[in-house]
């Protein structure tokens, strides 16, 4: 894709959706932490039914800390991987409590330190909490950037170095957040609803589904761990 047409890309996502927002619900930084780190391989929504009772009551990693493993493991055992993930989550308090003051990090390296805290979980913190320009390549990210041509990529760290080339200024700290959500309302993994696309002719994806109920995207371009 041609320079001035990511930037009408972004222009129109942007236009559609002017405050683009992560739908993982949180009050505070170190709860968007907290909320990322349970949503590898599970859906938002089901993050969201288990933390509004935990955040009403854990707020700072000292009250996570107290609540504990086995406290911690009542509110989120509805999420997948509930049993690491509890553990990671204790343990990545207690560090945020003796190395960083109760606070999250602005840095790449000291949040990828944490337990449970990888390249794209450090990204999406990096992006919600302290507002950096930072593309957390998800499934819906690695799709969406293949298809267009926005960014290709083998896999999400070449997608994540191509959208630091390629976005617009403009459009770099909410790039991330109108990607995901165009990938999972409308350019979805198993049939893009390209006939309501809204940069459809900018795409450089050449299986286009114009038609609702027509033929379903090529499996191969689904990207990896393909979510509907
Ligand atoms: S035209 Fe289709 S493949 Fe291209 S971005 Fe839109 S929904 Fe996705």
């Amino acid at each position: 894709m041609k320079k001035d047409q990511i930037f009408e890309f972004f222009h129109r996502l942007a236009e559609a959706n002017p405050d683009p927002q992560t739908e993982l619900e949180y009050g505070n930084d170190y709860q968007l932490l907290v909320a990322v780190v349970l949503s590898a391989q599970s859906t938002d929504v089901g993050v969201n039914k288990a933390t509004r009772a935990l955040f009403r009551e854990v707020k700072t990693p000292a009250q996570m800390i107290a609540l504990g493993e086995d406290g911690l493991k009542q509110h989120i055992k509805t999420i997948g991987l509930f049993n690491a993930k509890a553990k990671n989550v204790i343990a990545l308090s207690e560090i945020l409590e003796r190395e960083h003051g109760g606070q999250v990090p602005a840095d790449r390296d000291a949040l990828t330190a944490l337990p449970g805290v990888g390249r794209k979980t450090a990204n999406v913190v990096l992006n919600g909490a302290h507002g950096a320009e930072t593309f957390a390549v998800d499934t819906h990210i690695f799709r969406v950037c293949n298809r267009t041509g926005l960014a290709r990529g083998k896999t999400p760290l070449a997608v994540e170095k191509g959208l630091e080339k390629n976005v617009p200024g403009p459009f770099r700290v909410g790039a991330h957040h109108w990607l995901i959500l165009h990938g999972r309302y409308i350019c979805k993994a198993r049939t893009p609803e390209c006939w309501r696309c809204p940069v459809v002719d900018l795409c450089g994806y050449k299986a286009k589904v114009m038609e609702r109920g027509a033929k379903s995207a090529k499996k191969k371009d689904m990207g990896p761990d393909a979510q509907a």
